[in-house]
């Protein structure tokens, strides 16, 4: 930390922060990002489906990315749950915190109680609200001016990510030429959206619906922009995954309110339940299940707004796992327009603190489900809301679940929490 104050300027990136990989950072072939597909539950792609490009070999199954790199990052969750518990989101509160953003936000160093700076405040910014700054393959990470407080959300690349994003090419060559044929370098982009104002991570319901609305537009104009480059530079057939933790037990180990978004540049295909996804709306055909189902006669629907359904899926993977969906048949996130993502903030706020009110476990993932870009698959995009819970052996066999909750009565439960929320 102290060695960087000194040459503030000329920030010279350690081995895959940012996702670089740099003559000056790499030093051990074992230390690079990995992508292994498991080959026990991986097969090759050989038809001509979905318009993939046939140039590279393809898979779907089950992949890891093994990246140590994601063990470094900071952890700054020691004291938000009591700090947060009055509601208190003013400055202060950001010391207590170790919020390692402020210093990116502020334009300045920020230290803690005992004076140790918190952050170094080096960063790339992707989108600024919907505006463009950093080039997605820039590899020069550089301190910003203070950010005005109007501003409602940044997409950054992730510091600490899975996958690397800058290779230089002398080490990309020996990496080829030296890594066991069965491994493979991990290629992408992890890009992190945080709200401009410090708002905590721990519960949606302290977020005010414009800056989560600021969120989505904030990624999606983010995503945009690195596909459009990542095409540029020969990247095709990309898979694109953007969720939220909520909470530190669902992953979430940052204080501020932030989603992540996976951006897979590897082309060689995608994940098992994506490979389900495909080809379940592939059979539909032009009869799209969500376009058409009644999720179980109405009774299994929470809400359904102007733009959005939301509903408890008739197969669990969690308890009270809720699934929702643009009502309009779209594929991917960032085909959502503003008035969809003004709803969707509102009503998953709605249904955050409904879910609160009966007890649900408060860690929760928020996972969209896309298809890929450079994908010709029918597709209709949906969400996941996912609670946080302790699942066993029998569920880590197969990908299967036990839920002990009736799909149609966890509806029916936050649907009456959900009309006592609306009341209000
Ligand atoms: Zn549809």
């Amino acid at each position: 930390m102290k060695d960087n104050e000194s040459k503030e300027e000329h920030y010279k990136p350690k081995f895959m922060e940012w996702g670089i990989i740099s003559k000056d950072n790499f030093s051990d072939i074992y230390e690079i990002p990995i992508k292994r597909w498991d080959p026990l539950s991986t097969i090759s792609i050989t038809s001509n489906e979905f318009g993939l490009h046939k140039k590279l070999k393809r898979y779907h199954g089950h992949y890891s990315y093994l990246s140590p790199i994601r063990g470094k990052r900071p952890k700054g969750y020691k004291t938000i749950h009591e700090a947060f518990k009055g509601k208190d989101v003013s400055k202060d509160a950001v010391k207590a915190f170790n919020d390692v953003f402020t210093a990116i936000t502020e334009g300045k160093p920020i230290y803690d109680e005992n004076g140790n700076q918190i952050g170094d405040g080096y960063t790339m910014i992707i989108t600024q609200d919907e505006e463009k700054r950093d080039k997605p393959f820039l590899d020069t990470p550089h301190k910003v001016e203070r950010i005005p407080s109007n501003c409602k959300a940044l997409t950054l690349i992730n510091r600490y990510p899975s996958m690397a994003r800058v290779i230089d090419p002398s080490i990309s060559d020996y990496i080829q030429e030296n890594l066991p044929s069965h491994l493979k370098l991990a290629r992408g982009i992890n890009l992190l959206t945080i709200s401009r104002n410090l708002y905590p991570s721990s519960n949606f319901k302290l977020i005010p619906e414009d800056i989560l609305t600021g969120i989505f537009l904030s990624m999606k104009e983010a995503i945009l922009y690195c596909i459009l480059e990542a095409i540029e530079k020969d990247y095709y057939d990309i898979p694109v995954n953007p969720f939220f933790n909520i909470g530190l037990k669902a992953g979430g180990s940052q204080p501020r309110i932030h989603s992540q978004t996976y951006i897979d540049l590897n082309g060689d295909g995608h994940g098992n339940r994506l490979e389900s996804y495909l080809n379940a709306f592939k059979e539909m055909g032009d009869n799209c299940h969500l376009c058409e189902t009644t999720h179980g006669n109405s009774d299994r629907i929470i809400i359904a707004t102007q733009y959005w359904t939301f509903y408890t899926t008739g197969s669990p993977v969690r308890n009270y796992h809720i699934r929702f969906h643009p009502n309009e048949h779209i594929r991917r996130f960032t085909q959502l327009k503003v008035n969809q993502m003004e709803d969707l903030a509102k009503t998953l706020k709605k249904i955050f603190i409904a879910l609160d009110n009966i007890g649900i476990d408060p860690n929760r993932n928020i996972i969209f489900n896309c298809c890929p870009y450079g994908y010709d698959a029918n597709f209709h995009m949906f969400g996941d809301i996912i609670p946080h819970e302790v699942i066993g052996g029998a569920e880590m066999a197969d990908d299967m679940r036990v839920a002990r909750k009736l799909p149609h009565i966890a509806a029916s439960e936050i649907r009456d929490s959900l009309e006592e929320v609306l009341k209000k």
